[in-house]
């Protein structure tokens, strides 16, 4: 029998939890170019349910929701437990956090519901990491993957390529994955945004080199890769180099659209078979999905409503997006 074929992918999706981020200064990032326009973090913030409704159609999708993101300013410790456990609870599964430096106190807290840590390292190349996240320094991270190891909890790190360092810095991320027995990766491709410093992706041959050499050295690794709605064609050559998923596609607002199928049909091509749907509507019983949370009747009812506003967003993306 041929086990290639029966692989699977799926789409990994992150929820963001705010547009606020306290740093706001690495030099490659949408953020920096807002800090200065936000002034209020707690009011930067997504509403529960909007957060709960993405959970909900991720899963009823067949996604996996790859990170919690962003949000540490702008709710309290109380405000993110709750999110955590109940998108823990929408999708019956323990959740990877993605919200920057934790203190053992808090990842305690969240600790009954949550399977990993992502530490964002962006670059591996110490020099440029410094330059191009200049208030976020590698070792509160270290330190937080110390805690993880106390309690149990799995770790990864994110890394963009693009941002300058190159293929002779292998041998330190390889170094990283081992020195910290890191369970997962996501790389991206360095997106550039208007605002910064930085004009152009890297080309996808190089971006592809450090997804195989890292499948290559690490078979059991898990990794994501990502790249946004423009480099759709990018995805069956990841795949085919070793991502175990993909991730960054704006998945609800080009829901059904010829991007999105472009991408099931580069699924296709890389010879996975997909878990998901990126084009087919997905049948929700909304009162089965929302009564069953542990969440306020109030909370219930604007759920539902978020829940309906979704779906029609998504039967009205079209093609000509
Ligand atoms: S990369 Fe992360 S920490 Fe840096 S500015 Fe952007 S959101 Fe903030």
């Amino acid at each position: 029998m041929d086990t290639k074929s029966q692989k699977t992918t799926n789409f990994k999706r992150a929820i963001f939890l705010s547009w606020y981020c306290s740093k706001g200064d690495c030099t490659f990032c949408y953020m920096s170019t807002q800090k200065n326009l936000i002034t209020e973090p707690m009011k930067a913030r997504r509403r529960f349910e909007s957060v709960f409704a993405e959970a909900i159609i991720t899963k009823a999708c067949g996604w996996d929701v790859e990170f919690l993101s962003g949000g540490y300013d702008s709710y309290t410790k109380d405000e993110l437990l709750f999110i955590i456990k109940t998108v823990s609870q929408i999708t019956g599964e323990k959740q990877w956090l993605n919200l920057g430096v934790l203190n053992e106190k808090d990842l305690t807290l969240f600790s009954p519901y949550v399977e990993g840590y992502i530490g964002t390292i962006e670059c591996i190349n110490p020099k440029i990491q410094k330059i191009v996240c200049p208030s976020k320094p590698v070792m509160p991270i270290l330190n937080t993957f110390r805690i993880c190891d106390k309690l149990g909890i799995k770790k990864g790190i994110t890394i963009i390529i693009g941002l300058g360092e190159t293929i002779d810095d292998f041998p330190k991320l390889s170094e990283f994955i081992k020195e910290h027995k890191l369970q997962r990766i996501t790389f991206y491709s360095l997106n550039p945004h208007k605002g910064t410093s930085f004009t152009s992706s890297p080309k996808i041959e190089y971006y592809v080199q450090w997804i195989e050499k890292t499948r290559e050295e690490f078979p059991n690794l898990e990794i994501i890769a990502g790249a946004w709605h423009d480099k759709t064609r990018y995805f069956s050559k990841l795949l085919l180099a070793g991502a175990d998923y993909f991730t960054k596609f704006p998945a609800l607002k080009y829901f059904g659209t010829k991007k999105a199928r472009e991408i099931e049909e580069e699924v296709k091509f890389a010879n996975r078979e997909f878990l998901g749907t990126l084009t087919k509507i997905p049948e929700i019983d909304l009162d089965e999905e929302v009564n069953r949370l542990d969440i306020t009747d109030d909370l219930k009812r604007r759920l539902k409503l978020k829940l309906n506003e979704y779906i029609e967003g998504m039967k009205s993306t079209n093609d000509d997006k």
